[in-house]
């Protein structure tokens, strides 16, 4: 951390001024968006801004697309456009406002999109900026989740590549380069069991969310962190990784590695590993998405292997953590059930995070949404449809907030 205040090394080459990358970032007010504009702020030759969007953040909007030269600032919050336009009054950013301005920033174009906003909200955004044939760089995982096949038919049918951003899907994806995709035997995912890995189940019940939104290596967003402690953030990256790398259930492991420096593994025919090692900072994931499939030198700090000493891992306690069989529930059903996966971990989340259910909870109501969808439509329904997959979004939401109610 300590180095990233002092300009770049003389190694920094960037990606030269003829290869100027005009880039949005949806989610710019949040961790990865803050992380991501750290790192334009230190190679502004690169990339070109055009487009910022925030929601409620209104003042770091402004003053971000202010320092950065953006063509636009849009809030997601319709009622934030006359105070977000005072802010930027004689600055010449354009300013837009409300739901449809945030899908619509999407379609501006752009050479690189990064996809930073949290939860399904991110989806339509994203998936437009695909369909305009921009590379994605994604870390909202909720969007290949809900619409992995979408996503990854627009990418291919209009030629942008969709680049993780997610640090063990990062991880997998560097750790692939160069190697041939049949070779590939499983992959690792790490966890760092988030802020409750040495509670006990029956302290598990009374877990607050003050107490869930502290992680004990990464520094993220609420929602995020959260779902860290209860695991579901580990759910979906299971079946992110399924999506993004075309592997089978089965080929997916999971370990609690405390230390959170391997960020994941990739395991192959010869019974050779690699393991991706770095520290925990999203900007080496982010850069790495954003130069791809160069490697600018990044003023992160370096990993002191002697200091570190050890490495553990641990099998994950499917009691503790009843999310990760909910994921294997999803990925054998198919169909929509990442839509409704992912709908009901939202609600079940807000409802935790305003006191109306437990920790332990949030896992029954997804299961009882999960089961209830399987036997009508979501296992059944296109998954290449983006009306059906936000109809299905809609209708988990509606009956977990039923499910919520009953308790
Ligand atoms: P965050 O809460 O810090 O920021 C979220 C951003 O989305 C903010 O800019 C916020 O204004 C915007 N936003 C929130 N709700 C919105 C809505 N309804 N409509 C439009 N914009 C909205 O979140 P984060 O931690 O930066 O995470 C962003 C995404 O990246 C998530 O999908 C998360 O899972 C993923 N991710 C984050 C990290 C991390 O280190 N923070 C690591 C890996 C993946
Ligand atoms: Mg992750």
């Amino acid at each position: 951390m300590a180095l990233w205040g002092r300009p770049w090394p003389l190694a920094w080459s960037g990606l030269g001024c003829c290869d100027m990358k005009r880039i949005s970032i949806l989610g710019a007010t949040g961790s990865i968006g803050q992380s991501t504009l750290d790192i334009l702020r230190h190679d502004r030759d690169s990339f070109d801004v055009c487009a910022l969007t925030g929601a409620r953040n209104i003042h770091q909007l402004a003053q971000d697309a202010i320092e950065f030269g953006a063509s636009y600032a849009i809030t997601s919050v319709d009622d934030l456009y006359q105070p977000l336009k005072e802010l930027l009054a004689g600055t010449g950013v354009t300013v837009m406002a409300g739901r449809a301005a945030l899908v619509e920033a999407g379609d501006l174009p752009v050479d690189l999109c990064v996809s930073a906003i949290v939860g399904a909200a991110g989806l339509e955004p994203g998936y437009r900026a695909l369909a305009r044939g921009a590379d994605l760089a994604l870390a909202n995982k909720e969007s290949m989740v809900a619409a992995g096949q979408l996503m990854k038919q627009t990418a291919r049918k209009h030629g942008g590549q969709l680049l993780p951003v997610d640090s063990e899907h990062s991880a997998i994806f560097q750790a692939l380069q160069g190697e041939a995709r049949q070779s590939v035997e499983r992959v690792i995912i790490t966890a760092s069991g988030g802020a409750f890995r040495d509670w006990s189940l029956a302290q598990l019940q009374s877990a607050t969310p003050a107490q869930a939104q502290t992680h004990p290596n990464w520094d993220m967003g609420q929602r995020i962190t959260i779902d860290s402690a209860s695991m579901f953030n580990k759910a979906l990256e299971v079946i992110e990784a399924k999506e993004l790398f075309d592997l089978s259930p089965g080929q997916i492991e999971v370990v609690i590695h405390p230390q959170s420096l391997i960020h994941s593994i990739v395991g192959f025919c010869d019974a050779g590993m690699m393991a991706h090692i770095g520290p925990h900072d999203m900007r080496h994931a982010i850069a790495y998405a954003m130069y791809y499939p160069n490697r600018p030198a990044l003023p992160l700090a370096r990993l002191d292997l002697v200091k570190i000493g050890r490495l553990d891992f641990m099998e994950p306690d499917r009691a503790k953590y009843p999310a990760l069989d909910l994921a294997d529930q999803v990925m054998d059903q198919g169909g929509l059930m990442g839509a409704a996966f992912n709908a009901a971990k939202e609600t079940a989340l807000d409802a935790f995070i305003a006191g109306q259910i437990g920790f332990l909870t949030m896992s029954q109501v997804v299961k009882r949404v999960l089961d209830r969808l399987s036997i009508d439509t979501a296992a059944k329904s296109d998954p290449l449809d983006l009306e059906n997959i936000l109809a299905m979004d809609a209708l988990a939401r509606t009956v977990a907030g039923k499910e919520i109610d009953k308790i």
